[in-house]
């Protein structure tokens, strides 16, 4: 009997949630638990993906092999607990000789397009065998290529989703299916319009989850990982950080955003365009709880939480002297934009301009590294100082700059600290600090001290 499941959960599970046969089963007891949940989005196992991006990346014969045994280690590890392993081993088995085809091309000539190919196999493999541990449940389950509805342009290692192709296939050819079984498919990876494969970017399988949350209408997308929910601040550095039970799109985006490590930072956006709640837990511990991310404007606390993005480089650029500040301005932000970096902080004086960049951010395809050709046009304009080694602190919280108090209570306790750069005013929601790298935890401590312990 066919059932229309109307109101449905999307439920993602991250690489160490499947990161071998025990983890999966697990996981697929969370996805059974639930009749709601009738759309599954996995990461490739735990490290896989790692080594899959190191073979892409051209490596000697004796390397490759070495890598292709690992891999092939973690798969058959899950394979020989499975009753029937033969159903899968074949299918497996022609992904692994497709990975190692595609290192030995690697290794002649290496390309992203090529790079986006191999790395897709790791989600390709995790999902036939997750797929295969649900069928030895008892569940009605069906594997699902999510290439053929995640259209992506072609900036490969970091493609775009077209919103429009995706809605109108996720609704022609994976609707329907999910009506008859519980269907599994790929995080992280997708197709551009002449049929190349192409990735997200790193830790994409959040995005994916609720992209396909608001392609097909889902009343919730569940994230499960390794940690039950999102916390104050990372409890590594403060062991008193508090897991947020209840937290507002806006808030848990800023967190993404400044360095949270909990979600990838485009995964609100899809949810937020369409109101569907976010569910974040450990799939180790699901009686821990866990956070959900939704539309809520009560209970938002002036501060809520403290994130910290590391490796961060300031720029400081000096006007020469015979220029007007106006069109000094003006002529850095238009090198920066031919350059396609945005600087996320900026602060200015009478003859001087401050950016903090950073390196590692590339969810949207820019390099925000200072290159040696941004570099050369810049000091053809300016006197250029680069400072690295710095950590990007932002407390994260509520009408910020409406509050008596903010500065007093966030700045108190740096005392003992150079800061380098403060942007406030320019959002409600985010106070940030830039200082030394090897400051950031002793800093984070203290505020996260002052503020919600
Ligand atoms: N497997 C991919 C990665 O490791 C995507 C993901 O896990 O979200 O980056
Ligand atoms: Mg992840």
């Amino acid at each position: 009997m066919t059932r229309i499941y109307s109101p449905f959960i999307v439920a993602k599970f991250g690489g160490t949630s499947v990161a071998n046969f025990d983890a999966m089963n697990r996981s697929a007891s969370i996805v059974l638990a639930d009749h709601d949940v009738r759309l599954v989005v996995l990461s490739a196992s735990a490290g896989v993906t790692n080594l899959l991006v190191e073979l892409s990346e051209g490596l000697e014969i004796h390397q490759q092999l070495d890598k292709l045994e690992t891999l092939r280690t973690i798969q058959y590890n899950i394979i020989s607990h499975l009753k029937q392993p033969s159903v899968i081993r074949k299918e497996i088995d022609n992904l692994l000789d497709n990975i190692s085809r595609l290192a030995q091309s690697a290794n002649v000539s290496p390309s992203d397009a090529l790079s986006d190919e191999l790395v897709s196999h790791g989600e390709l493999m995790s999902s036939l065998l997750f797929t295969e541990v649900l069928r030895e449940r008892h569940a009605e389950a069906g594997w699902f290529d999510a290439r053929a509805v995640m259209r992506t342009n072609s900036n490969y290692g970091c493609a775009a989703p077209d919103l429009s192709a995706l809605h109108q296939l996720a609704q022609s050819h994976l609707r329907p299916r999910l009506e008859h079984a519980i269907m599994v498919t790929q995080g992280f990876i997708g197709r551009d319009v002449s049929g190349h494969t192409t990735t997200l970017g790193r830790g994409g399988s959040d995005y994916t989850a609720s992209l396909l949350g608001e392609a097909l209408d889902a009343a919730r997308v569940d994230i499960w990982t390794d940690v039950a929910g999102i916390y104050t601040t990372d409890p590594r550095i403060a062991p008193k950080a508090k897991r947020i039970d209840h937290i507002s799109f806006s808030e848990a985006s800023d967190m993404a955003a400044y360095g949270a490590k909990v979600l990838h930072p485009a995964t609100l956006l899809p949810a937020m365009r369409k109101g569907i709640p976010v569910f974040v837990g450990s799939s180790k511990d699901t009686a821990a709880g866990g956070t959900l991310v939704h539309n809520t404007t009560d209970n938002s606390p002036r501060y809520r939480a403290l994130a910290v993005r590391r490796k961060q480089t300031l720029l400081r650029l000096h006007s020469l002297e015979t220029q007007p500040s106006s069109a000094f301005l003006a002529q850095i932000f238009a090198i920066l934009a031919r350059h396609a970096v945005s600087a996320d902080l900026v602060t200015t004086s009478e003859n001087c301009i401050a950016l903090a960049l950073d390196p590692t951010l590339a969810t949207s395809g820019e390099d925000h590294t200072l290159t040696t050709a941004l570099f050369t046009t810049l000091s053809s304009h300016c006197r250029v100082e680069v400072e690295t080694g710095l950590a990007l602190i932002t407390l994260i919280g509520n009408q910020l700059t409406q509050a008596a108090g903010v500065c007093k209570d966030a700045f108190t306790w740096f005392e003992e600290h150079a800061v380098r750069m403060i942007c406030h005013g320019a959002s409600d929601n985010t106070l940030c600090i830039l200082l030394p790298a090897d400051t950031a935890d002793s800093a984070i401590k203290a505020l996260h001290y002052r503020l919600f312990e």
